[in-house]
């Protein structure tokens, strides 16, 4: 194969697809260029595959079941991964990330099974390529079975089911896995290199079972941050794999995923003060521990529809809290055309992001981007707090905790240290919900019981189309 400075053509398509991926990650991190980022790194990927299928080896007739198989594989995971990404409604996005999450770990502990088979009956083993193999198949197949426990809470098929002494026996379990991996890949036991294939397939089971039990007693509403958890496990494994294999394009790929599953855990973490321990073995937004703070807390004032039209038609700045109830009621669209009103009334209307607002990072942006809210209308965090002294009216739609002030005034709270929207900075607070009910913390919110605040009750939804008729008719 002819080389272009010192690099084979494989090489080079490897490098172009490595560079689709960093800058596709690069534009995901903003709303507007993320669809683009997608479609560029998904090119790359495509030009690494077919880049493998023609440029790895000298492509020969005898070969044409694998070449069969491989474009089979392509053509099927192409129409069923449109179909459900065309099909999945905005709320199910964590499960279908969990699920195909699920399908990348599958692959890298299959990788690492054939290579296994491969090494043995070459006669080809070596200890440190055996540690790969072993690695990407223990990471692989926790991050499978992971995935797919995660996928079915999330589904609702599946509820928090904890052993009786689950964290011991999964103690014991991780180690016995180490144990036994460690005697597959150095044969320490024996000096030497003996590994009766069987003891693959028992690692693989043991393996499994470790990640249906890690994931299965953790609260539903804790998946997102082990979903990226999860997400950074099979970027390791498919790193091992693209090790195995000598395939940059696969070692970046993987890298990238992991590196990026691993800060994403964290900076989940973070925005809501707790540790990944805290989340894996805690019992967070599972009810029970988080949920006190309460006592009387004062008197909640109600506001009509009618009055909320008036404070806001007549404001000349509006600020949005959405949260996640605005997902539930699938009121996006509706949110955007009480922007698009406000705004010929002159008033300014934008919308306050809060990092953890909703079920998954990033969900209030892209809800909102669904329903074609300009970009520069999302202000994060800081930016929002910045101006709230100059704000008019906050409008809390389906948001509870990301407004809760016990973040900042209650040491005892679960979400002490949390950031929150300081909406009691500005001017009038309307909170929108159904009724009092708890946020995914479980506990109460003195906001509601503020001065400054009136509640208006009722499906977020249908409020804000009252609302909008309303604002319309002033
Ligand atoms: P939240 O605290 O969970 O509160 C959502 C509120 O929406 C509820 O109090 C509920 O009250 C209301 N609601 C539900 N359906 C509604 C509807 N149809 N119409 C109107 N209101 C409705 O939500 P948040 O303020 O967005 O906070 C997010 C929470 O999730 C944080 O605690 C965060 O730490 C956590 N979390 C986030 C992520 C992430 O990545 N974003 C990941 C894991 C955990 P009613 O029942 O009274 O209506």
């Amino acid at each position: 194969m002819t080389d272009i400075l010192g690099l084979s053509i494989l090489e080079l398509c490897y490098i172009a697809a490595s560079i689709t991926f960093i800058l596709g990650l690069k534009m995901l991190s903003s709303p507007d260029k993320a669809r683009k980022g997608n479609l560029i790194a998904a090119y790359g990927m495509g030009l690494a595959i077919m880049a493998t299928i023609l440029f790895k080896e000298e492509l020969t007739a005898d070969k044409w079941l694998n070449y069969a198989l491989i474009l089979g594989g392509l053509v099927v995971g192409t129409v069923v991964g449109t179909r459900m990404a065309m099909k999945v409604k905005m709320t199910a996005m964590p499960q279908m990330v969990s699920f195909f999450n699920g399908m990348g770990g599958a692959c890298a502990a299959v990788i690492s099974l054939v290579e296994f088979d491969h090494s043995l009956t070459s006669g080809h083993v070596e200890t440190g390529m055996m540690i790969v193999i072993i690695l990407g198949l223990i990471i692989g197949s926790v991050s499978f079975a992971g995935s797919i426990v995660a996928y079915g809470k999330l589904e609702g098929k599946i509820g928090d089911k904890a052993l009786p002494a689950g964290q011991i026996f999964n103690i014991i379990l991780l180690i016995a896995i180490l144990g036994l991996g460690t005697y597959i890949s150095t044969g320490i036991f024996e000096g030497g290199i003996i590994t009766p294939p069987i003891y693959i397939y028992v690692l693989l089971v043991l393996s499994l079972l470790y990640g249906i039990l890690l994931v299965m007693p953790i609260g539903g509403a804790d998946m997102p941050v082990v979903i990226s958890l999860l997400n950074s496990f099979t970027g390791m494994a498919a790193a091992f794999g693209g090790f195995l294999y000598g395939n940059q394009a696969m070692l970046t790929g993987g890298i990238l995923v992991g590196s990026a599953g691993t800060i994403l855990t964290v900076l989940m973490c973070t925005a809501m003060n707790r540790s990944l321990t805290n989340v894996i073995i805690g019992s967070f937004g599972g009810g029970g521990a988080a949920a006190a703070s309460g006592g009387e807390q004062g008197t909640v004032k109600e506001i009509s529809t009618t009055d909320a039209a008036i404070l806001l038609a007549y404001a000349s700045k509006v600020s949005v809290v959405p949260g996640y109830g605005l997902a539930v009621a699938q009121a996006q669209h509706t949110v955007h055309s009480l922007e698009k009103i406000l705004d010929e009334k002159g008033v300014e209307m934008t919308y306050a992001i809060h990092p953890v607002a909703g079920r998954m990072p990033g969900h209030m942006n892209v809800l909102l981007a669904e329903a074609d809210v300009p970009y520069p209308k999302l202000l994060e965090m800081e930016e929002a707090n910045d101006g709230m002294a100059n704000t008019d009216v906050v409008l809390v739609i389906g948001a509870n905790d990301v407004v809760n002030p016990a973040a900042e005034t209650d040491p005892t709270s679960p979400i002490y240290g949390m950031p929150i929207i300081d909406v009691l900075n500005a001017k009038n607070v309307i909170v929108m919900k159904r009724s009092m009910g708890k946020g995914y913390a479980g506990i109460e919110n003195s906001l509601f019981f503020h001065d400054k605040n009136r509640m208006l009750f009722g499906d977020a939804k249908d409020s804000l189309e009252k609302l909008v008729a309303e604002v319309k008719n002033l």
